[in-house]
């Protein structure tokens, strides 16, 4: 095929095979986010470049070169979404649902756009479910954010597979004095830090402390650390936080190397980490982020929030065997009929079968075809059940009901009672 008609580069398809795995994971996560009390919000996919500047940060790696930034025919710079936070702040500062204090607590899904090199868990396209809460400032929703991270992973089976990190950083205050003490430290062995760290040295400090080079990593070791810089109150909230999380018995640890990549936050930052999917190890990551709704314009209005990664949850589904043997089968049962009054009349009984059972998954064959072929396509289909619907059974109106896998003999059934016996026999989602 010519280059043009390729998909982009770390932009994929989700094919047919594998959306079912996807609609069961998005849709486990929207069924706990409904029952916590979490209201969907959806915003656009693009917005203006500035919005992505003020809010992440000019010095961070999502804006200085993950951005697919472009002018559109106004002349306007547009980027499209590379997280969901800053559109989610502009969104409410704009409807003005967050004034006066009001909470909001919020949720949303959908493609994210980075420019990073693509690999196994990072694309260049990929799917985020995000969640911000504003209004509330307390460690007790913060925990609420972890303990129903905690709860999902227990649904879907992956609670052995994932560890918490935590870390606080505390108000904007005494992060800043940490940042000087950092600085003051790291300036003392300059000629020990790779090349990226002495840039970040003097751009973003706190980055230097998620390195991946070992030499600097060594010289961290002896760094001051946030912990001894907490003011009383974000100790207080860290405190109150763990707390909690100790009393749902949720297992943790500290991680005071976790500074999360967005300049945004502040007080309470996590991530759910794995070791099963090699380098990409992150599948959830949040925290809180006080300072940042009025940093874009709005009133002081606290705020806390997470982003988890689809792609790579879908992975770890498939890499632990944690695919629901249900999401095999799409299809219950698959109607056959033979020559043209047949097929009129098994159209109109799959409708009023549709009628009774609204979640029966009933294929009705289509483009004819021989017994065998429509046998074939029944069997493949994967249903349980086939109906068959030839000259005999329109004279006598019924359908034979003939079992797929091997639970039982056809038999044939009155069409009135077809969808009481449809009922007994297929257990409908
Ligand atoms: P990483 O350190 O892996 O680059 P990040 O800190 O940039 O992650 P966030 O901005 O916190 O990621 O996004 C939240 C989650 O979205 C991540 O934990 C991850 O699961 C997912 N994610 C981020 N970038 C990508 C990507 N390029 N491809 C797939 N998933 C991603
Ligand atoms: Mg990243």
């Amino acid at each position: 095929m010519s280059k043009s008609l390729q998909a982009i580069r770390g932009m994929n398809d989700i094919l047919p095979d594998q959306t079912p795995l996807w609609r069961y994971f998005e849709g486990t996560v929207a069924r706990l986010l409904d029952n916590y009390g979490y209201r969907q919000i959806r915003m656009p996919i693009v917005e203006f470049t500035e919005l992505f500047k003020r809010s992440i940060g000019e010095v961070t790696d999502i804006v200085e070169k993950e951005m697919y930034t472009f002018d559109d025919r106004n002349g306007d710079s547009l980027t499209l979404r590379p997280e969901g936070t800053a559109a989610c702040v502009r969104a409410v500062l704009e409807h003005g649902i967050t004034g006066g204090g009001q909470v909001q607590k919020l949720w949303y899904i959908g493609p994210m756009f980075r420019h990073e090199r693509p690999q196994k868990g990072r694309y260049r396209q990929f799917h985020q479910i995000g969640l911000e809460v504003f209004n509330l400032d307390g460690p007790d929703i913060d925990a609420e954010l972890i303990v129903m991270t905690w709860r999902l992973w227990g649904e879907l089976g992956l609670r052995d597979a994932v560890k918490l990190e935590l870390n606080s950083l505390g108000t904007s205050e005494s992060r800043g004095r940490y940042r000087e003490a950092l600085v003051e430290f790291l300036s003392a062995h300059l000629d020990k830090l790779d090349e990226d760290s002495q840039r970040r040295l003097k751009t973003n400090p706190l980055r230097v402390l998620d390195t991946k080079n070992a030499e600097t990593q060594a010289v961290l070791v002896d760094a001051p650390k946030m912990a001894d810089y907490l003011d009383d109150e974000s100790r207080a909230h860290f405190e109150g936080l763990k707390a909690r999380l100790d009393a749902v018995g949720i297992p943790y640890v500290i991680n005071p190397k976790l500074v999360r990549g967005l300049d945004y936050y502040s007080k309470t930052v996590f991530e759910w980490v794995t070791d099963k999917l090699g380098a990409q190890g992150t599948v959830c990551a949040g925290g809180r982020y006080d300072g940042l709704v009025e940093q874009m314009g709005g009133k002081p209005t606290p705020g806390v929030g997470f982003a988890m990664g689809i792609e790579r949850l879908v992975l770890m589904l498939e890499a632990l065997d944690k695919v629901p043997e249900e999401l095999s089968r799409q299809v219950d049962v698959y109607l056959c009929a033979f020559g043209e009054a047949a097929e009129l009349a098994a159209l109109s009984l799959s409708e009023r079968i549709r009628d009774q059972l609204p979640n029966l998954r009933l294929q009705i064959n289509a483009g004819a075809g021989s017994f065998k072929s429509q046998f074939k396509k029944a069997d493949k289909s994967g249903a349980l059940y086939a109906l068959i619907l030839g000259d005999d059974e329109l004279a006598q109106q019924v359908v034979g009901f003939k079992p797929l896998r091997g639970q039982g003999e056809q038999q044939s059934i009155a069409w009135d009672a077809l969808a009481a016996h449809l009922a007994t026999c297929v257990v409908q989602g």
